[in-house]
C-alpha cells in the first residue's frame, strides 16, 4: 500500500511538472504570435509569477485528472486476502501475571472438537446452543483459559508461558454456525477458538463460514487451520496426498492471509504415509481421542475431545480434567 501511495505521489509530481514544463514551453511560444498567453508573458521580470499565471490557466482540466488517477489505488487499496487485524494480539490469549512458563515436553491440556452448535439440526453432530453454553460454563468455572492451537504445539515442542489450566477450542469444517451460535456463547466466556477449514468448501454458500466472518474470528484472534482440501479420507488414495494436504496449506495461506502451521486430519483417519506427509508440510496434525495429555511424540496425531449431540453435561464433566 506504502509502494501505491508513493507510486502515486510520484506520479502526481511527475504529471504537476510536465505540465508547468508544458506551461511554460507553451506560456513562451504565445509570446511569439502573441494573443492571451502573451500578456502573461509579457509579465516576465518576475520569473515565479510569470510561471505561476501561465500555468493557472492550463491546471484545472488535466489537476481533475491527475487527482482522480492518483486517488485510484487508495480507494481500491484493500486487496480481499490482507486481513490486517489478524496480527494484533487478543485480550484473550495476552499472558497475564498467573501464566508460568512450561518447559517443553508433555503437557495436559484438553483439545475439545466441535462441529456444528445450533437448535435447528438433530444429527450426532450438532450441539446445541444450550448444551454448548452448559459446557462452556463448566469449563469457566474449573478455571479453564483457551489457548490457540500453536501455543499448545510451542509449549509442548519448545516451552512457552501457559495460562494454570489452558485448554483448546477446535471446530471442524468450517460451519457457519460456527460464527452465528457458537461464536457469541464463547465470547460470553472470553473463549477463543480454532477451526480447521476444507479448501474446496469455502465461499461455496450460506452453510459455511464467509471471508468476512473468517477475517472477524481471525481479529478476534482465532486460529485457522487446514482439513484438507477436499475431505476425503486421505488413507485411501495416496496419489492425492499432496494435493489434499501440501496444497491445502498453500491455498489456505493465501486465502487467510496468515500462516497456516496445523493440520486436522479428516475423520482423524491417518497412517504413517499420511503422517509423514502432514510432517513435511505442518508443524502439527490433530486427531482423535480421550486424552488431554500431549507429549513431543503426539504432535502428529494430538487427542482430540470430539463433543457430540448425545454428550450429556454428566459425560462432559467426566471427560475434563
Ligand atoms: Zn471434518
Amino acid at each position: 500500500m506504502t509502494v501505491r501511495c508513493k507510486r502515486g505521489g510520484l506520479w502526481l509530481a511527475a504529471v504537476l511538472v510536465s505540465l508547468v514544463l508544458a506551461a511554460c514551453e507553451l506560456g513562451g511560444w504565445s509570446v511569439l504570435p502573441g494573443g492571451a498567453g502573451g500578456i502573461s508573458a509579457a509579465a516576465a521580470p518576475p520569473v515565479n509569477a510569470a510561471v505561476t499565471e501561465t500555468v493557472t490557466p492550463f491546471l484545472p482540466e488535466p489537476v481533475t485528472l491527475t487527482l482522480t488517477a492518483s486517488r485510484t489505488p487508495t480507494v481500491t487499496r484493500t486487496p480481499r486476502h490482507s486481513p490486517t487485524p489478524s496480527s494484533s494480539p487478543t485480550p484473550e490469549n495476552t499472558p497475564t501475571p498467573a501464566w508460568d512458563f512450561h518447559p517443553a515436553g508433555e503437557l495436559t491440556a484438553p483439545v475439545l472438537l466441535y462441529h456444528h452448535v445450533n437448535d435447528q439440526e438433530s444429527n450426532l453432530y450438532t450441539v446445541t446452543t444450550t448444551d454448548f453454553r452448559n459446557q462452556m460454563k463448566v469449563l469457566a468455572e474449573r478455571g479453564y483459559t483457551t489457548i490457540p492451537i500453536s501455543l499448545l504445539l510451542r509449549a509442548v515442542r519448545d516451552g512457552a508461558p501457559l495460562p494454570p489450566k489452558p485448554l483448546v477450542i477446535t471446530f471442524d469444517d468450517g460451519n457457519r454456525d460456527v460464527y452465528t451460535r457458537a461464536y457469541p456463547i464463547l465470547q460470553e466466556f472470553g473463549f477463543t477458538a480454532s477451526v480447521y477449514l476444507v479448501v474446496n468448501y469455502l465461499d461455496r454458500g450460506e452453510s459455511i463460514l464467509s471471508h468476512e466472518q473468517i477475517d472477524e474470528l481471525l481479529a478476534a484472534g482465532w486460529e485457522f487451520g487446514s482439513h484438507s482440501m477436499s475431505h476425503t479420507e486421505l488413507t485411501r488414495d495416496y496419489s492425492n496426498l499432496w494435493y489434499e494436504v501440501s496444497r491445502s496449506r498453500y491455498e489456505l495461506e493465501e486465502y487467510l492471509g496468515t500462516d497456516v502451521i496445523t493440520f486436522a486430519y479428516p475423520y482423524g483417519v491417518m497412517d504413517t504415509v499420511v503422517q509423514r506427509s502432514v510432517r513435511e508440510t505442518f508443524e502439527a496434525g490433530l486427531g482423535l481421542g480421550t486424552s488431554s495429555l500431549h507429549t513431543p511424540d503426539s504432535l502428529f496425531y494430538l487427542s482430540r475431545i470430539e463433543v457430540r449431540r448425545s454428550t450429556s453435561l454428566a459425560d462432559f464433566k467426566a471427560l475434563i480434567p
